[in-house]
C-alpha cells in the first residue's frame, strides 16, 4: 500500500522527546515551545512566532488578533480548506470568495478587486497545493485599499515567492504542523508576524486572554490553543530536516510529472511560475471534463492497486454549512468549479523515495 502520506520521524525526535520526559517538561510552559517559535520564525524570516495547537487554531487567532469582527468582510479563495472561511465566520465577519485560477488552483488575484467593498478589512491569501498565490499584485491591491493581509502558508513551509519565504508575507501568516505538512508536530500550528503588538495579542488569544496584571479577569474571550513542549520537541527535530524534506518532495513531484506526462485526458500541476518552483505539497491531477475518465472511478482503481488518493478541497460557496447560514448565495456560478469535480490528489508522501 502506498499511503497518501506517512510522517518521517527519526532519532532526533526521540532524543528531544526523551528530554521532555527526563526533565518533566511536557506542558506548554516547557522551553522547547519558545525555541520552536524562534526557529520557525527564523526559517520564514519573521520576527515573532506564536505556536498553537493546529493550523485551524492559528487562523482563528490571526483573524481575532487583527480585530476582525461583525460588520467586516474578508476576501478569501473559494477553493481552500474550511478552516479559512470558518475562522472568518467564527469571528462574526463575512467571508467573500474569489474563484480559483484553473491552472495553479490558487485564488485568481485579478478577480479580487471586484469583490472589495467599503466593509472589506482583509484579504486571506491561501497557497494551494504547491505554488504560491501571486503575492506581488495582491500586496499592491491591499496597500491601495488599506486592507490587512493574512497569509495561510500551511502547505508552503520551505517554499518561496520571488525569493522571499512563504510565511513572511502580509501582516500575519499561519502554518500548520499536521502530519501531512512539511514539518509536523502531530497536531500544531503557528501564527507569524513582524508586529510585536499583533504577536502579543496572538499570545493572549492562544491563552484564554488572561490579563497579565490580574489573572482570572478577562476583557476578551480567547481559547486554550497552547502547544505542548512534547509537540515543540518533535517540531524542532523536524525543522532541522526541512531542506531535505523539500528536496525530496520536489524530486517526487518531478517523478510523478515525468511518468504521467504522456497520459491523455489529465491535467498535471504546473512545474513552476515566474516566481516559484512547485514544492508539490500534494500532486493534484484534474481529469478532463470529456466523460472518458471519472475521478471517482480512477480513485477506486488506484485504490485497488494500493495507491492512496484524496479528492480535492470542496469549495466554500458549495458548503452546506455556509449555505444554511446564508453565505455565498450569489456565488452559484463561479466558473472554475470543474477543477473540483473532476480531480484527484496524489500526495507526494515524504516516506517514498
Ligand atoms: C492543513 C491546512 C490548514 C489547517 O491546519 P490543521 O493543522 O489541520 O488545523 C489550514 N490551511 C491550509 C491551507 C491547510 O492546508
Amino acid at each position: 500500500m502506498i499511503p497518501v502520506n506517512t510522517p518521517v520521524l527519526g532519532p532526533r525526535e526521540k532524543e528531544l522527546l526523551a528530554r521532555c520526559i527526563d526533565t518533566g517538561w511536557i506542558s506548554s510552559e516547557g522551553p522547547f515551545v519558545a525555541e520552536f517559535e524562534a526557529a520557525t520564525a527564523r526559517a520564514v524570516d519573521r520576527r515573532f512566532g506564536v505556536a498553537v495547537s493546529s493550523g485551524t487554531a492559528a487562523l482563528d487567532v490571526a483573524v481575532s488578533a487583527l480585530g476582525i469582527g461583525p460588520g467586516d468582510e474578508v476576501i478569501l479563495p473559494a477553493f481552500t480548506i474550511i478552516s479559512c472561511a470558518a475562522a472568518v465566520v467564527r469571528a462574526g465577519a463575512v467571508p467573500v470568495v474569489v474563484d480559483a485560477d484553473p491552472v495553479t488552483w490558487n485564488m485568481d488575484v485579478a478577480r479580487i478587486e471586484e469583490k472589495i467593498t467599503p466593509k472589506t478589512r482583509a484579504i486571506m491569501a491561501v497557497h494551494i497545493y504547491g505554488l504560491p498565490v501571486d503575492m506581488r499584485p495582491l500586496m499592491a491591491l491591499a496597500e491601495k485599499h488599506g486592507l490587512k493581509v493574512i497569509e495561510d502558508a500551511a502547505e508552503m513551509l520551505g517554499q518561496t515567492y520571488g525569493g522571499q519565504p512563504c510565511g513572511s508575507f502580509g501582516d500575519v501568516s499561519v502554518l500548520s504542523f499536521y502530519p501531512n505538512k512539511q514539518v509536523t508536530t502531530g497536531e500544531g500550528g503557528m501564527v507569524l508576524t513582524d508586529d510585536s503588538a499583533l504577536a502579543d495579542r496572538s499570545r493572549s488569544f492562544r491563552n484564554l486572554c488572561f490579563e497579565p496584571g490580574r489573572r482570572f479577569v478577562h476583557h476578551h474571550l480567547g481559547w486554550n490553543y497552547r502547544m505542548t513542549n512534547l509537540q515543540a520537541a518533535v517540531g524542532l527535530a523536524q525543522l532541522e530536516r526541512l531542506a531535505d524534506t523539500v528536496r525530496r518532495k520536489r524530486a517526487m513531484g518531478r517523478r510523478y510529472a515525468e511518468n504521467l506526462s504522456a497520459v491523455p485526458g489529465i491535467q498535471l500541476p504546473l512545474a513552476g511560475t515566474d516566481q516559484a518552483e512547485n514544492i508539490y505539497w500534494v500532486f493534484g491531477v484534474v481529469m478532463a471534463d470529456d466523460g472518458r475518465l471519472d475521478a471517482e472511478a480512477v480513485m477506486a482503481r488506484l485504490g485497488d492497486h494500493g495507491i492512496g488518493t484524496r479528492p480535492f478541497f470542496w469549495p466554500m460557496h458549495l458548503q452546506p454549512v455556509f449555505r444554511k447560514m446564508g453565505f455565498f448565495t450569489g456565488e452559484s456560478n463561479l466558473v472554475n468549479n470543474s477543477c473540483v469535480e473532476f480531480s484527484i490528489i496524489f500526495y507526494t508522501s515524504k516516506s517514498i523515495r
